[in-house]
């Protein structure tokens, strides 16, 4: 069976966890995690990064930042996986789910005016394989209504939008690392802080409501309790991990994208025959390949699909359930009125794998997917 998803390793991360271990240091915040932040950093522009355990911590951290308390509103997806509304459920906040847009299928930027109250206090975008919301559009939208954005740039890491990365628009951004991303140490994520003003905050949560950060830093001489906070920290062992995984992270974006473009060029007839839609990645953004979709014309023909790749040995998955007519969705968030996109590109689209090391693969893949759609 060719699977949908293999963890790339690069080939030094064994290296780098053996270094890590010889240092003798394996609890958070020590060389190797320090030298992931200042690669995000360098590479986002982000004033401050922080590693976390996982992109739902990052988004965790982003709710208690943003003073979200109960009964406040959060405009986000229904399209999206179930972390982007339990950061927010947590702190008693309410999702309210807005639908998306029928080609890049991100959250629809035109929909969200209509949904906002006085109580909503934050916009959640999700960049959907990658490619980017329409954030001029969806910040000028926030600055006026006095409102914060987080972007769950889950699967977004080396994208970007007009030539911003992703995860550095909004006010807070949070990245995944977690194995079926492109960048990944198992499970991790990262808190991207745009600007200044919530970084030494964003330290403080993150160790417990602790300003130990700058105590280690020598900023301070004891520390203690300062805030609210938790354990978002992730050992070094995983940061040596993810280290070795960011030194090629432009050799894995350019592997991933030429799988990308084979899957986009075989695909392209067979759009023409309307027989599927291709994903759709608008001029102004440079995508990272995280994930190659199509729509098919109904649930029925879907379902054949991904049965007909089965037999040919070929593992191929649907993706979100929407959360509004989830159970805990509907317990604790609402719809902002139907959902029509959302509701009809759940049942229509298939992720077909796409891995580093699937190039020796990818003719059979393609010679089955040829078959399913003609029969
Ligand atoms: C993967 C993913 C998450 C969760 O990431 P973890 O690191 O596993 O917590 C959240 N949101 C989206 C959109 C994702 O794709």
């Amino acid at each position: 069976m060719i699977p949908f998803n293999r963890p790339y390793m690069t080939g030094r991360e064994l290296e780098l966890i053996a270094q890590a271990h010889h240092n003798g240091h394996l609890s958070g915040d020590g060389d190797f995690t320090k030298h992931c932040h200042q690669w995000l950093e360098r590479r986002t522009g982000a004033s401050k990064a922080l590693l976390t355990h996982s992109c739902t911590a990052a988004l965790e951290m982003s709710a208690l930042l943003l003073d979200v308390v109960s009964g406040d509103e959060v405009i986000m997806p229904s399209y999206t996986f179930v972390s982007t509304a339990n950061a927010f459920v947590l702190r008693g906040a309410i999702p309210v789910f807005v639908d998306i847009r029928a080609d890049t299928l991100n959250l629809d930027e035109r929909l969200i005016e209509a949904a906002i109250t006085p109580r909503t206090r934050a916009i959640c975008v999700v960049h959907y394989a990658g490619v980017a919301c329409e954030m001029d559009i969806i910040m000028d939208i926030a600055r006026r209504h006095g409102l914060r954005v987080v972007e769950d740039a889950a699967q977004a890491i080396m994208s970007s939008y007009r030539g911003r990365p992703l995860g550095t628009i909004g006010d807070l951004g949070a990245l995944s690392f977690h194995e079926t991303k492109n960048i990944i140490c198992g499970e991790g994520g990262a808190l991207l802080c745009r600007d200044g003003d919530l970084a030494e905050r964003a330290e403080i949560i993150r160790e417990k409501g602790t300003n130990r950060s700058r105590f280690f830093r020598g900023q301070v001489d004891k520390y203690t309790w300062m805030d609210v906070g938790s354990s978002y920290l992730p050992g070094e062992i995983s940061a040596a991990f993810l280290a070795a995984q960011m030194a090629s992270a432009d050799d894995i974006t350019a592997r991933r994208l030429a799988l990308w473009n084979q899957y986009h060029a075989w695909a392209a007839p067979l759009e023409g025959e309307g027989r599927l839609r291709r994903p759709v990645v608008p001029a102004h953004c440079l995508h990272n390949a995280h994930m190659y979709y199509l729509l098919l014309p109904s649930l029925a023909q879907r379902d054949a699909f991904i049965n007909s790749l089965k037999a040919a040995g070929v593992h191929s998955v649907f993706h979100y359930i929407p959360l509004h007519s989830s159970p805990a969705g509907l317990r604790f968030g609402h719809a902002h009125g139907a959902l029509p996109v959302t509701a009809d590109v759940s049942d229509r689209l298939v992720r077909l794998p796409l891995w580093i090391g699937l190039e020796t693969h990818l003719p059979q893949v393609l010679e089955a997917a040829t078959r399913a759609l003609a029969s």
